[in-house]
């Protein structure tokens, strides 16, 4: 059966989180909620309006070094994509970064907007959904479905829900499920 997956935030970690499942599930409905009228705002001025993609650390076991509290956890996300993973996902799709004397990555246009523009048509090529100025409240579990509460008391269930919005507080409701709800 066809999957529903739904995004919350349509910031760097949403759009790409987003952009990796529709490529793995194409069959898949996956929609992005974005509560603000803008996506990818802070890549838009991320790295002075350059976009510091990446870093020319193409070694992992040399990457989490820089991760002193997180470089156990961070060893088997950096093992599955990381930063050669990063270069050639936007060199095979057109866009070309380049490195600079400390070692950040940049793209060759030296504009965000290049960024923003390879992960937006990469996005409409696969289909992937947006809902802008919708704000997630409340996210729950319930009997294999996830439930998504919306600012106007709307729900719907989704299969599997991504929250890419930053913050959140996680606390258990009467029932014993866990509720996610998002600020
Ligand atoms: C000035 C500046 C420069 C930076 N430069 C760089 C750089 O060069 N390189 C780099 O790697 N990083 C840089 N960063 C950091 C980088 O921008 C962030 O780490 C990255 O953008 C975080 O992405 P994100 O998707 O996790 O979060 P965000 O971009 O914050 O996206 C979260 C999204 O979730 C939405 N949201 C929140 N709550 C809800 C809700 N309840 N319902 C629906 N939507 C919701 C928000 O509106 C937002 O759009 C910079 C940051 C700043 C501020």
């Amino acid at each position: 059966m066809k999957k529903n997956i739904a995004v919350i935030g349509a910031g760097a970690a949403g759009f790409f989180g987003a952009i990796r499942m529709k490529s793995l599930l194409p069959e898949a409905n996956v929609i992005v909620f974005e509560k603000s009228n803008k996506m990818l705002a802070k890549v838009k001025v991320s790295g002075g309006g350059r976009c510091n993609v990446t870093h020319a650390c193409f070694e992992v076991s040399k990457l989490i070094k820089n991760y002193p509290r997180g470089s156990k956890e961070l060893r088997s996300a950096f093992m599955q994509f990381a930063c050669t993973d990063t270069v050639n996902w936007f060199n095979d799709r057109g866009v070309e970064l380049k490195i600079e004397s400390d070692g950040r990555m940049f793209p060759v246009s030296n504009n965000s907007q290049t960024i923003i523009d390879c992960l937006m048509d990469e996005a409409e090529r696969l289909g992937v959904q947006f809902s802008l100025g919708t704000s997630i409240k409340k996210v729950t579990g319930k009997e294999g479905k996830i439930e998504l509460l919306f600012e106007n008391d709307s729900t719907i269930e989704f299969d599997a829900v991504l929250i890419a919005t930053v913050v959140i507080q996680i606390k258990k409701d009467s029932n014993g499920w866990l509720q996610q709800i998002i600020r």
